[in-house]
């Protein structure tokens, strides 16, 4: 919904966030906004699936590459992107492309400690678990419970195996682990302008009081967040609104309270652009921040400033956990039932019996989080039901069908697809037991034969 054919402001619109935005932009105003009514889509494809360019090739819509983002492609026509059958399977995630950016930046590495402060749902944790290929400890928080399962699905999904899935506050995360980690993301809560296209809640909420408000909140986030980070460690903030009091003002005042931290120079990436520290009368220093505009290349704007904790990491940081914690007795069930399932001996460093009643492997040794509220204290991999072991939905999506005995590959045209993710069955005399059910290759989930019969075991709460 357009003012007039040659207005490109949807009048819906706060008219404050159109008159600030106008007088800032001048001249680049016009093309500001028709870019950030418009849908684009992007999608950052998973390389635990397969390398970057065979993905790819096989998704069923024309991209367009990303310039800062390898993982990333987009489109620029509407698709059902959501409801694909590669998404189910984790082989990519739906994400704007400017948020792309905040992996890139922080450039977590296999074998640091990272830390997502507000994790859901899951389009920056995934994409740093991916740079992460299993290895370290990554742990994705989430303060909003209710949000917090579906952060689960999501790194579940996506086949991630080094992450703790957290619903707490940053506070007692501060409390609990002071300079744990080598890098920590703080992707704010914000005003969220640049997702007017698509979310009507943040036009219905957006004013000046709710920005100056945010803008509280997020300086209250930083000061836990900078406590978690290690001497020599990157905090690396983020927001998806062009508000320059969340932006550039959230990082002066930062940086005047932390004079142990200072600010980092970005890497020149394409469709970075300096800082707007004039807007607010901020240091000028602060145009070593970048920001995204949705003008300028494909997405809808973020801003992104990196910090580094000055000094040298102590030397008594713990390691990843390899140790094991559950009874001998069902241990021995997890090896003959898993070991008759995958090709391999099945992971045992860092296994955990926790409630009693699911198995994880866990990276971070459990005095480190125990009383702690913990959705996922790591990769799901089995449940202890009536004495026996079944392997979880969190295995399967880890997997690929060399690494299992027993597969069903489905292609993505299968008439067994729909009978699947419904819960449902189809006859077929495949041996006993269970099965990696595929789609191209990518996997799905577990079904079990009983030698008639393949029965899905897709879980109830992600059927269709
Ligand atoms: N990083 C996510 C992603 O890429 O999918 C998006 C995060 S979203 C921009 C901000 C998150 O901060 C929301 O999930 C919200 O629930 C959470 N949040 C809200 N208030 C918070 C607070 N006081 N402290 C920490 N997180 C908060």
């Amino acid at each position: 919904m357009k003012n007039s054919l040659d207005n490109p402001i949807p009048a819906h619109w706060p008219p404050d966030f159109v008159a600030r935005m106008t007088q800032w932009l001048g001249d680049e105003a016009d093309a500001f906004f028709t870019a950030l009514a418009r849908r684009d889509y992007g999608l950052r494809l998973n390389p635990q699936r397969g390398p970057l360019a065979t993905l790819k090739a096989q998704l069923p819509w024309a991209v367009e590459p990303i310039p800062w983002c390898p993982e990333g492609v987009w489109l620029q026509e509407a698709a059902e992107i959501g409801a694909d059958v590669y998404h189910t399977a984790g082989v990519f995630y739906s994400q704007d492309p400017s948020a792309m950016a905040a992996a890139v930046l922080l450039d977590p590495q296999p074998g640091e400690w990272v830390l997502d402060i507000a994790a859901a749902p899951g389009g920056k944790t995934t994409h740093i678990a991916a740079r992460m290929q299993g290895r370290g400890v990554l742990v994705a928080n989430e303060v909003v419970r209710r949000r917090v399962a579906v952060l689960a699905m999501n790194i579940e999904r996506m086949g991630v195996t080094n992450a703790m899935i957290v619903n707490e506050t940053p506070e007692r995360l501060a409390a609990r682990w002071p300079g744990l980690f080598d890098a920590v993301l703080v992707d704010a809560p914000c005003s969220g302008e640049g997702t007017f296209s698509r979310d009507s809640q943040a036009i219905r909420d957006w004013s000046l009081a709710t920005v100056q408000g945010n803008a509280h909140r997020q300086r209250t986030i930083m000061e836990q967040a900078a406590a978690l980070v290690r001497h020599g460690g990157r905090l690396l903030y983020g927001t998806c609104t062009f508000a320059p009091e969340e932006d550039e003002g959230v990082i002066a005042a930062f940086l005047a309270q932390h004079p142990d931290f200072e600010l980092a120079d970005l890497p020149p990436l394409p469709g970075l652009s300096p800082g707007r520290p004039e807007w607010i009368d901020a240091p000028d220093d602060l145009r070593r921040v970048g920001r995204f505009w949705p003008h300028t290349g494909p997405g809808h704007g973020h801003f992104y400033a990196l910090l580094r904790r000055k000094g040298e990491p102590s030397d008594d940081l713990p390691e990843r956990w390899e140790g094991q914690r559950l009874p001998g007795r069902v241990l021995r069930l997890y090896q003959k039932t898993l070991g008759d399932i995958l090709r391999e001996a099945p992971p045992e460093a860092g296994l955990t019996l926790a409630k009693d009643d699911t198995l994880y492997i866990t990276p971070m040794a459990p005095h480190l989080w125990e009383g702690l509220h913990i959705l996922r204290p790591g990769w799901w991999v089995a449940s202890l039901r009536h004495d026996k072991v079944s392997p979880d939905h969190a295995l399967a999506m880890a997997l690929r069908p060399e690494e299992v005995q027993s597969s069903v590959r489905l292609t993505r045209d299968d008439a067994r697809l729909a009978p699947y993710l419904s819960g449902g069955f189809w006859l077929d005399d495949h041996q006993d037991g269970f099965v990696l059910v595929t789609v191209a290759g990518f996997p799905l989930g577990w079904a079990k034969s009983d030698g008639d019969k393949v029965r899905s075991r897709y879980p109830v709460h992600l059927r269709r």
